[in-house]
């Protein structure tokens, strides 16, 4: 088995070497997905340090050049580069689109995320590898190899949404970045987080239905005993884009100026929404509580509950006969 994990590596490596030069040295990488990254204001440097690629239009590229090389059809399967159809047809996975490598902790390659170009609104904006003996993706964090050294660094992580927010960031001289690509933060995600720091800065998305939907996730990161920031970003915006709308000091200063704390972000979030609504805030003062009762140092707690009963204008005893019942009832 270790054989295979070998030779799954290598094929990996191959092809995103492929891909890499097919980027850089064929006319159509060179006119359509170099150009692509350029007006999305990647710089050269951004571009190799992720070693970021192009696979072109044809249906079976790298499947005839691996195949050259003497790699097995079977191989290239497992790995996930190519889709093998009932009727026995054959072909790659990844055609006509940008590539985004995405390396385990120790920088090698275990999957590709790939994005259209243009908008054909038939095809999904991006795909991904499928789950392989190297690729379990609620173990990975993409970004995190480039990032390593600057979280213990920063003993700090920002965690963002996508791909291009991460090279975005770095790219802005913010290193300590990484993703979970769009899917929701996993248990094992976090633990591989702590192994380099437990602060973590959340920085959601600008649409207030994504904010709501990942708060959930929040809850996790409390579970796990981290310490954990957010921050918003004006609607409709998201890292990468208002990196490049803002420039590098001035996003920096942003992220800086308005991170908060997490749960006086949820807290103010939902106040908003609740406003003279009494069902809806007594809603969310058990919600709030609820998160704060994740946390497992009780000092951390007491300084919350006070903080809310404060934002909230709901007396401290309140707040804590709720959470004292929240905590009978989990032991
Ligand atoms: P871009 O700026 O290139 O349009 P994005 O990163 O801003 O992309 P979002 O729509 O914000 O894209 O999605 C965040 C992340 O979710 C993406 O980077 C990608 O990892 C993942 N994702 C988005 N759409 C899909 C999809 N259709 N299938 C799988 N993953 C997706
Ligand atoms: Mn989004
Ligand atoms: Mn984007
Ligand atoms: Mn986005």
């Amino acid at each position: 088995a270790q054989n295979k994990r070998d030779s799954l590596y290598i094929l990996l490596n191959f092809a995103k070497e492929s891909f890499q030069e097919l980027l850089w040295e064929s006319e159509e990488g060179k006119s359509i997905g170099l150009s692509y990254f350029k007006e999305r204001g990647f710089t050269d440097e951004s571009i190799k340090d992720f070693e970021l690629g192009y696979t072109l239009s044809e249906w079976d590229h790298l499947l005839k050049a691996a195949t050259a090389k003497g790699y097995r059809q079977e191989l290239l399967e497992e790995a996930g580069l190519i889709v093998v159809k009932e009727e026995g047809k054959v072909y790659d996975r990844f055609r006509n689109r940008v590539i985004f490598p995405i390396h385990n902790v120790s920088g090698k390659v275990v999957a590709f995320g790939a994005r259209m170009l243009g908008k054909d609104k038939k095809q999904p904006k991006y795909i991904n590898s499928p789950e392989t003996e190297l690729y379990n993706k609620s173990r990975i964090l993409y970004g995190l190899f480039q990032a390593k050294q600057d979280i213990r660094k920063e003993d700090n992580v920002y965690l963002v949404e996508g791909y291009t927010d991460v090279i975005s960031m770095h790219q802005t001289g913010i290193k300590n970045v990484v993703s979970s690509s769009g899917t929701a933060l996993t248990e094992e995600q976090i633990k591989l987080l702590k192994r380099y720091t437990e602060n973590v800065t959340v920085i959601f998305d600008g649409d207030a239905a994504g904010i709501k939907a990942s708060i959930r996730g929040i809850d996790m990161l409390l579970e796990g005993g981290l310490n954990v920031r957010a921050v918003a970003l004006p609607e409709g915006e998201d890292p990468d884009s208002y990196a490049k709308q803002l420039g590098t000091s001035a996003f920096s200063h942003y992220i800086e100026s308005e991170s908060q704390d997490i749960i006086r972000f949820k807290t103010k979030l939902f106040l908003a929404d609740a406003k003279d609504d009494p069902v809806k805030k007594a809603g969310l003062i058990k919600d709030i509580v609820r998160s704060i009762t994740k946390i497992d140092d009780p000092v951390k707690r007491t300084v919350y509950l006070k903080e809310c009963s404060d934002l909230l204008g709901i007396s401290e005893a309140v707040l804590v006969a709720e959470q004292n019942k929240i905590l009978i009832q989990q032991n």
